[in-house]
């Protein structure tokens, strides 16, 4: 519900039903063993950066979203959009999303252009102008048709069930939100990135032995050809039913050895054994239908109490819809991180079980950290408030009380 506000993040290691084995650019403790390397200046930095970027992109979301409510714009818009639709409503609530995300992407593309410059400035990215422009007209596009549907939903509730629209709409999302976690390995990653099929037969055996020593079967493992944009690596295990599938980062099949692939195999099939997408969903679940039931009371609130709209189902209340929802999306992030990692440490401890030696492990997780400069070891509050993975430190850490434990 995030997706109004600022821009889209469609990346694939941003999708919400998808596990990778670090987060999108920030990794990272407590004690760190001696022989770990410590984080450069330069990976500080960057990361510094990134989360400044983020914040930015939160407020110039949250700001637009005030100023249209606070000068009546909302309600203008709303005017506007019904006589272009001439007075057609369920057309008028897709001209009024338009014009809702054109203005977002507005607001927010000076700072997706400097996000763009930043990974080329730390020698991250090879993606050219041309092409990320591309990129982010897809985003726009895809972005449009996702929430004009989502919209359009909502506000059929609003007209057809005013009692009960929000326990409605929360179970039609819930819908969607699995037939999305279920079709975007098939129909939206490709939209940004190219898979093909693992031909490796070594890694392939690997993956098979491993999945039988925890009798279960992952249907597939893609190549996902990440290095035309990126040079950081990557790895996740996507999709539900028929779609699970772990897709590996050519970044990361080119520069890592069998083993260390071997290891990060493994976590991700720990991701499937513990049923975490499933999982995920079922968190997403519960804090998407307290957002619904805090939209409503909000909604209330707005048409009884200051009369600012005369019906709940009056469009130009989406932006205070989607500010309720942000900020409670804010507010939710530590605990869903928390949840995160819970997981991620999860699956890093299936992995040490699955493999012979945590080395390869230790090693993968060195390499990620500094291909993709990560922070190994961040603050306290940063790790806590925005890392849906363990510090790489921590991680580190873990692999070796695990290795001294089993002597
Ligand atoms: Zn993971």
């Amino acid at each position: 519900m995030l997706l109004i506000t600022g821009s889209l993040h469609l990346r694939v290691s941003h999708f919400p039903a998808c596990k990778p084995i670090m987060d999108a650019a920030a990794m990272s403790s407590a004690t760190i063993p001696a022989t770990a390397p410590v984080d450069s200046p330069e990976s500080r930095r960057y990361n510094r950066i990134r989360r400044w970027l983020g914040i930015a992109d939160f407020v110039v979301g949250l700001a637009l979203l005030v100023i249209l409510l606070v000068t009546g714009w909302n309600g203008t818009l709303r005017d506007f959009a019904l006589r272009a639709a001439f007075q057609h409503y369920t057309l008028a609530v897709a001209v009024y999303v338009l014009i809702l995300l054109a203005l977002a992407k507005l607001f927010g593309v000076g700072l997706d252009y400097y996000s763009f410059r930043l990974e080329h400035r730390f020698h991250l990215s090879n993606q050219r102008l041309r092409a990320w422009f591309v990129d982010e007209a897809k985003e726009f596009l895809v972005g449009l048709i996702f929430v004009v549907i989502i919209v359009e939903v909502l506000y059929f509730m609003l007209r057809e069930f005013p009692q009960h629209w929000w326990l409605l709409t929360w179970a039609v999302f819930l819908g969607l939100f699995v037939l999305l976690a279920q079709l975007a390995p098939v129909i939206l990653f490709p939209i940004f990135y190219k898979f093909e099929p693992l031909q490796d037969e070594d890694l392939k055996q690997r993956l098979v032995r491993l999945g039988e020593r925890a009798g279960t079967r992952v249907r597939g493992v893609y190549k996902w050809n990440l290095s035309e944009k990126s040079k950081k690596a990557n790895a996740a295990l996507t999709g539900l039913g028929s779609t699970r599938r772990i897709i590996l980062a050519d970044t990361l099949l080119e520069n890592y050895s069998p083993d260390e692939i071997e290891a990060v195999l493994a976590h991700e099939l720990g991701h499937h054994v513990h049923k975490h997408i499933l999982k995920g969903i079922a968190v997403q679940a519960g804090t998407t239908l307290l957002g619904f039931w805090a939209a409503n009371w909000a909604l209330h609130y707005a048409v009884d109490r200051l009369h600012m709209f005369d019906e709940l189902s009056d469009f130009a209340n989406l932006p205070l819809l989607v500010l309720v929802v942000t900020v409670l999306s804010f507010l939710a992030l530590p605990a869903l991180n928390a949840f995160s990692r819970f997981n991620e440490r999860q699956a890093d401890r299936y992995a040490f079980k699955s493999i012979a030696s945590v080395d390869p492990f230790i090693s993968s997780m060195n390499k990620l950290a500094e291909q993709n400069l990560a922070e190994r070891k961040p603050s306290r509050f940063v790790e806590w408030y925005f890392h849906s993975h363990p510090a790489i430190s921590r991680r580190l850490e873990a692999a070796h009380v695990w290795a001294k434990a089993e002597g």
